[in-house]
């Protein structure tokens, strides 16, 4: 059920989620249709967190967010986890680009076609790709290597720049992974794009997520967006659920899809959890943050096929660094040709998203001034960046729009916007969180492998099956 805004809740649950990212969600629906009571709480007055969109000039434009790519992993999370129907909407993006002082590749984002690229572009000896290939294959998540991903690189491909820009640029933007980052965490993400190229949902956000919505009503999930929580109740040392504005609403478990830091530092409260564990969570680190200019062209026009995600930069080498840079001359454009991405929408018009990968500070310090400097600044540099496909993309913009680190962080509470949650180290505590205060669980970006639209549905998943362990040692009297 759909609960209004002002409508009070009146009933325990099983399961309070709190947050509707693809974690939160995905977590709801299993929950839902395996017949517990759940209550999904959203602070904003749409679901899907980061999967988002937005309009502009009455519906006349759509912008997605995060719709860029995801592995082929989703259609078989969708199909188990959501409905047969939005498995089937998901299609191959076939035509990736990736253009800079270095190469300018078009590829179809698979191991076959990088091999080939790798050795007739890059001349690798083909039994060192072969090697490189299966040594990720093989990498073991519980082996514990302290590997790099830089010294990865450097073991199969020493002293070339150029290839590890070829392999690793993407995934900086698809997770914010730099060279520092373990090895293992770059062998999965890569790996799940490998297996079968990127992907995407043929219909666009909007229309997902009110698939989704629908799948969560049919399963009786309760459902009330507009309704922040701040503070998680716990009892006899449990969580025991939550407080919507100043209403109490009990429940067996908790599940927090919000950041995971906020989760235990504020919204259960460092003096509820065993010093070694508060210390052990202010040493995560959060990963970086985005900037996006979103354009809309006007109505009828059409451009040329330029390729459905192009990673470009004009910066000289590969430098990870560098890619989150306030004057960064490195973006992904995604471009949304609207009878392939939206065939439902009539007379639907061009979208084009640009990302960038940056940090709070360089936003968050600014004075009001010099913030509106730097995001038209990054609104110019931009549109200069798509002339050198589109030359004359100008004439055709009829709506132009910048995001920045602190409309991430306004629409999803996220510690300094952070757009990939946090770094690898994240991932062990938030694992480990109901072991530390029973009855309170986390799924949602984290650790670099658990963050993506597949990595977050699938820990979503994961969770689940915890949080039932637990709801199963529960007496129907303990609520
Ligand atoms: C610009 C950008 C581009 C991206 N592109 C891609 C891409 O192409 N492919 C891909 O796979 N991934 C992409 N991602 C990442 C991907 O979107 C996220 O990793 C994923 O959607 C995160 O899901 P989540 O479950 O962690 O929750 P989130 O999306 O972080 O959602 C958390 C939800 O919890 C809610 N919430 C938080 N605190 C509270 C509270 N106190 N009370 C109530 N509700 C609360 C928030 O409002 C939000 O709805 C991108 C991310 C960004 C920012």
């Amino acid at each position: 059920m759909l609960l209004k805004v002002h409508e009070p809740i009146t009933k325990n649950y099983d399961i309070i989620i709190i947050g509707s990212g693809l974690a939160g969600l995905t977590a709801a629906n299993i929950l839902g249709r395996n017949g517990h009571q759940v209550l999904l709480l959203e602070s904003h007055n749409k679901l899907g967190g980061f999967a988002t969109w937005f309009f502009r000039e009455s519906r006349n434009h759509v912008f997605d967010v995060s719709l860029h790519g995801f592995p082929v992993g989703m259609i078989k999370t969708c199909r188990k986890y959501w409905s047969k129907e939005i498995a089937d909407s998901i299609v191959q993006l076939k035509d990736v680009r990736m253009i800079n002082p270095q190469f300018n590749i078009q590829t179809e984002f698979t191991r076959e076609d990088f091999s080939k690229k790798l050795a007739e572009e890059f001349k690798i000896a083909p039994e060192v790709v072969t090697a490189f290939f299966d040594y990720l294959a093989n990498m073991n998540f519980y082996d514990d290597s302290k590997m790099t991903n830089g010294e990865l690189f450097e073991k199969f491909f020493p002293g070339r720049n150029d290839v590890t820009r070829f392999l690793m640029e993407p995934i900086t933007y698809a997770n914010g992974s730099t060279l520092d980052d373990p090895a293992i965490t770059y062998g999965i993400v890569f790996s799940n794009f490998m297996s079968k190229g990127v992907y995407t949902f043929k219909g666009g956000t909007d229309l997902l997520i009110s698939k989704m919505r629908e799948e969560l009503l049919k399963n009786n999930v309760d459902i009330k967006m507009q309704a922040k929580i701040e503070k998680i109740y716990l009892e006899d040392g449990k969580a025991a659920g939550v407080y919507v504005k100043d209403t109490l609403v009990k429940s067996k478990a908790v599940l927090s899809n919000a950041n995971l830091l906020t989760t235990i530092l504020t919204m259960v409260g460092e003096e509820n959890f065993p010093a070694d564990f508060v210390k052990q969570t202010k040493e995560v680190r959060l990963n970086s943050s985005s900037c996006q200019v979103y354009m809309g062209l006007k109505e009828g026009v059409r451009i040329p096929h330029i390729g459905d995600l192009i990673f470009t930069s004009n910066y000289p080498t590969y430098d990870p660094n560098r890619l989150l840079d306030l004057k960064v001359s490195s973006r992904t454009f995604s471009v949304y040709y609207p009878e392939e991405t939206r065939p439902q929408v009539e007379n639907g018009r061009v979208a084009i998203v640009s990302s960038t990968n940056c940090h709070w500070d360089d936003w968050a310090n600014l004075n009001p001034e010099e913030y509106e400097a730097e995001k038209a600044f990054m609104v110019e540099e931009t549109i200069k960046g798509l002339e050198k496909f589109i030359p004359e993309i100008r004439d055709h913009l009829e709506v132009v729009e910048a995001a920045t680190p602190l409309t991430v962080k306004r629409y999803t509470n996220h510690l300094k916007g952070s757009s990939f949650g946090t770094k690898f180290e994240g991932l062990d505590v938030s694992m480990n969180l109901h072991k530390k205060l029973p009855g309170l669980f986390h799924a949602g970006s984290v650790g670099i492998i658990m963050s993506g639209w597949l990595g977050a549905a699938n820990y979503g998943v994961i969770q689940v099956n915890q949080i039932e362990s637990y709801l199963n040692t529960f007496g129907a009297d303990n609520v």
